[in-house]
Formats: C-alpha cells, sequence, structure tokens
C-alpha cells in the first residue's frame, strides 16, 4: 500500500511514453506499474504524467545595483510550482571580499523559509585570484558545484587570462562551467556610440550586441575551453552563429552543452520596435534575435544539438523598475519574466506543433537539466527512488496568458494574449500535492536546498 498513487496517466519521460500509475512511498517514487494500491488515488486519466520540470537557470530577488528583481523566492517558487516547475537553481554572488562558502550560506538563508519548491544555487565566479580558485573545493563540497561565468558585464566579467585559470580550476576539481557569452568590448563601444548620437530607445539594445559578437564570445570560450580540456555549458544561446561554433567544437570532440530559453525560440526583434518605451519589456542578454536564428534554435533543439530550455527569469516591473533606463537604454534593468510559463509553450509550440516529441520536451525541460548540473538522479525523471516531483499535465487545456492571471510577481508577461494549448493542473514536490487546479496549496519555507553534485571524471 503506497501513501499516494497517480493512477492511469500516460507517463512521459525523457525514454519512452507508456500508460500506468506511479506509487508514491516516504516522499519518493516507489514503484511504476499497473494496478497499484495506494491510500490515496488521483485518478491521471486522460492526462500527461510527467517528471516535474527543472529550471536550471532563475535570478529570484536578484540584487542589480539599488534595484531587486521582483519576484522574491516565494512568489518566484510559486509561479514556478503552478508551471510545473519543482526545481529550480538560482545563484549565490560573492561580494568583494566575501568568501564562496560565505557567499552560498548567505543565499542559502535569504531562500530557507521562503522557497515552496526544491532550490539549487550556482556559484558565481566573479574574480580568479589564486585564494578564489582554492575555495572552489568547499562550494563543491557545501553543495555549489556549477559556477556560473560572465564575459560580458563590467562588475562580473573575466577577461580571457583570467578565464582560462577558471576553466583549469573547474576541470581539476569537477566543477561545472555555466557560462555568459558575448563580447564585453564590443557591447561597450557600440553602446557609447549610440548614446553619443543620441540613440537611446530600447530599440538600441539588440543593435549594441550582434548576434556575432555573441558568436565569437562562444567561439573564445571554446577555444580557451578546449586548451584546459573543460566541459561547458553555455547559457541562454540565442543565435544560428552561435550553434556554428558549438558545431566546430563538437566536431573536435569537445564536451560542451547549450542551453537556450523559450523567448529565444518564440520572439524575434521585432518586438523592441513596438510603440513608446515598450521595447524595454524585452531587454535581456543577449537580446531576442531574427526569425532565421529562432529557426536554427527549434532545428537544434529537436536535432539534440540544444540540450537545455531553461528560463533566466529575472523580471522587472514596466511600470516602476524598466523605467530607470527611459533616457538611456543602457540602464533598462536586464531581464524578463518566464519561469511560470515554460512547460506550457514549449508543449504547445513544441510537442504539438510537432516540432518535438513528447519524451524530447521531457528530455529538454526535466531530465537533461537535472543531469547536467549533477540533480540526477533523484531529480528530472520517473524513476524508482527519485523524489515524488510529478506534473499532472492537461493537454487540452487551454490557458490564455497574462500577467493578470499568472503568479509572477511582475506588471507584464512576454506573451500576453497567447494562449497555450496544454497545462499543469496539478503538481507533486517529494510526494505532497502543492498545486491544483492551477492554485498554489503548499507552504511557504517547505522547499529544501538539494547541492549540485560536481562532475564526474567521464564528464556527465
Ligand atoms: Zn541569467
Amino acid at each position: 500500500m503506497f501513501d499516494r498513487v497517480v493512477s492511469n496517466g500516460l507517463i512521459v519521460t525523457a525514454e519512452a511514453t507508456c500508460r500506468g500509475d506511479v506509487g508514491i512511498a516516504d516522499g519518493r517514487i516507489a514503484a511504476i506499474g499497473t494496478g497499484l494500491v495506494g491510500r490515496e488515488v488521483i485518478d491521471a486519466s486522460g492526462m500527461l504524467v510527467l517528471p516535474g520540470a527543472v529550471d536550471e537557470h532563475v535570478h529570484l530577488q536578484m540584487p542589480l545595483g539599488d534595484l531587486i528583481s521582483s519576484d522574491d523566492f516565494t512568489t518566484g517558487t510559486v509561479a514556478a510550482a503552478c508551471g510545473g516547475t519543482t526545481t529550480v537553481i538560482d545563484f549565490a554572488e560573492p561580494r568583494p571580499g566575501q568568501s564562496l562558502v560565505e557567499a552560498l550560506a548567505e543565499r542559502r538563508a535569504e531562500a530557507e523559509g521562503r522557497v515552496v519548491i526544491d532550490y539549487g544555487l550556482h556559484m558565481t565566479l566573479c574574480r580568479a585570484d589564486d585564494q578564489t580558485l582554492a575555495e572552489v573545493p568547499a562550494s563543491i563540497e557545501s553543495g555549489a558545484a556549477s559556477f556560473k561565468l560572465y564575459m560580458a558585464y563590467d562588475r562580473l566579467r573575466l577577461g580571457d587570462g583570467d578565464l582560462l585559470r577558471v576553466l583549469a580550476a573547474l576541470r581539476a576539481h569537477g566543477g561545472r562551467a555555466l557560462v555568459h557569452a558575448e563580447n564585453h568590448h564590443a557591447i561597450a563601444y557600440l553602446t557609447a556610440q549610440a548614446l553619443a548620437e543620441g540613440r537611446t530607445g530600447p530599440e538600441n539594445h539588440p543593435r549594441t550586441r550582434p548576434a556575432l559578437m555573441e558568436a565569437e564570445a562562444v567561439h573564445r570560450l571554446l577555444a580557451l575551453a578546449w586548451l584546459t580540456d573543460t566541459p561547458v555549458v553555455l547559457a541562454h544561446l540565442s543565435c544560428a552563429l552561435g550553434l556554428e561554433a558549438v558545431r566546430a567544437a563538437r566536431a573536435r570532440n569537445q564536451r560542451v552543452w547549450v542551453e537556450t530559453c523559450p523567448q529565444y525560440l518564440l520572439l524575434d526583434e521585432q518586438e523592441y520596435h513596438r510603440p513608446g518605451f515598450e521595447g524595454a519589456k524585452f531587454v535581456m542578454a543577449p537580446p531576442l534575435r531574427s526569425e532565421a536564428d529562432r529557426a536554427a534554435l527549434w532545428a537544434g533543439l529537436a536535432a539534440g544539438e540544444v540540450d537545455t530550455v531553461a528560463t533566466d527569469h529575472c523580471p522587472f516591473f514596466y511600470a516602476t523598475q524598466k523605467t530607470r533606463g527611459l533616457a538611456d537604454f543602457s540602464r533598462i534593468p536586464g531581464g524578463a519574466p518566464g519561469v511560470e510559463t515554460r512547460l506550457a509553450l514549449l508543449y504547445t509550440y513544441g510537442v504539438r506543433s510537432g516540432r518535438l516529441s513528447p519524451q524530447r520536451w521531457v528530455e529538454v525541460c526535466c531530465t537533461h537539466p537535472a543531469r547536467r548540473f549533477g540533480l540526477a538522479p533523484r531529480k528530472g525523471t520517473l524513476s524508482v527512488g527519485a523524489d515524488a516531483d510529478l506534473v499532472i499535465f492537461d493537454p487540452e487545456r487551454r490557458v490564455p496568458l497574462s500577467y493578470r492571471t499568472l503568479h509572477q510577481n511582475v506588471d507584464y508577461c512576454p506573451y500576453e494574449g497567447w494562449e497555450v494549448h496544454g497545462y499543469p493542473i496539478l503538481v507533486l514536490s517529494r510526494g505532497e500535492v502543492i498545486v491544483r487546479d492551477g492554485e498554489f496549496v503548499g507552504t511557504a519555507g517547505r522547499g529544501r536546498f538539494v547541492p549540485t553534485a560536481p562532475m564526474e571524471s567521464d564528464g556527465d
């Protein structure tokens, strides 16, 4: 007798789709089969049953100068849960002079008591001095085995020499690398030029961050990673030229994985030409690209060249925060909401439109993100012994997307007025029902820190 049985659903994993029951005991998956008996039965007839989705890239209550991203650890994880995501990975960013382990403890203290789903933390490495690199093993032991590296942004970026030192240190200790690749100097040059010419509107944002300058950074990063033999994950790849650089690296047998985001698959640079200041809603880095880039990313996703779809969820209020850059596009806080809509968007525009199989959808939204960051087999798939994080997904449910009804704490939705066809209706986290009929029914603070594990010597 199981605590709970999710019965008679169409179980979808990265490997297969089959009709059956999932038996849950003590918060874990105890059996997958037919005719399972439980104290409580959740009838999933006509529904898809999938692993809770894993979003490897979110920025909740993220400080940016004197602003802070508008979803905190509670509102952001409630929104994630309502959208079928049961694990998020956020970031710990050490302040100057602060040790990595202290930064991790401080960020965990911010999340504890607030998060409603399980969470991990990437460690941002924004310096490469001997002392910081000596702390990499301690960070890994403390549960942050993946490291965010930036090639752009003044406060965060690593130059090539520092990148080499960091990549070598990660290779030595099995640390995982997640890299923001854009050419910092080209962006600074083009931004200064635009402002000097009096071009200050949001439509200048994409013009100052061309796809070729992203691809240049991707290529340079992969060349440096080749030198140190370090596997890397590319964060939020947005363009076809970047994907070409990845292909070249794979052709020389490098281990590189690619993350993209729904916005790069579904939206394009036309959004920056909305009337007035509205383009600011789409100011994020890298920027939205062309139709051809979108097509290349979809093809790459279907073909297995793009490995994960994360959100880079980083919302700022349009009316009160994005307006910081009214007179200067370079001061618009970068980022957009998305943590709640990923699974339904990828189902509607991926699976329903015939671009992705249901298995591939689960693979890129659940299984690969967990595996890529050392959360598997506990997260990301439905197998005996895994945490009972499950999504009951109604493939026929139609939901119009609007910031008014979504749970994200922000005053706009990049997909406002779109209708998705297929939506999570019930979500379980470690066996507990936390979302019912699209509304959160759990408690704040129930989420737990999940350590990311270092890379095995085989690189996986
Ligand atoms: Zn990000």
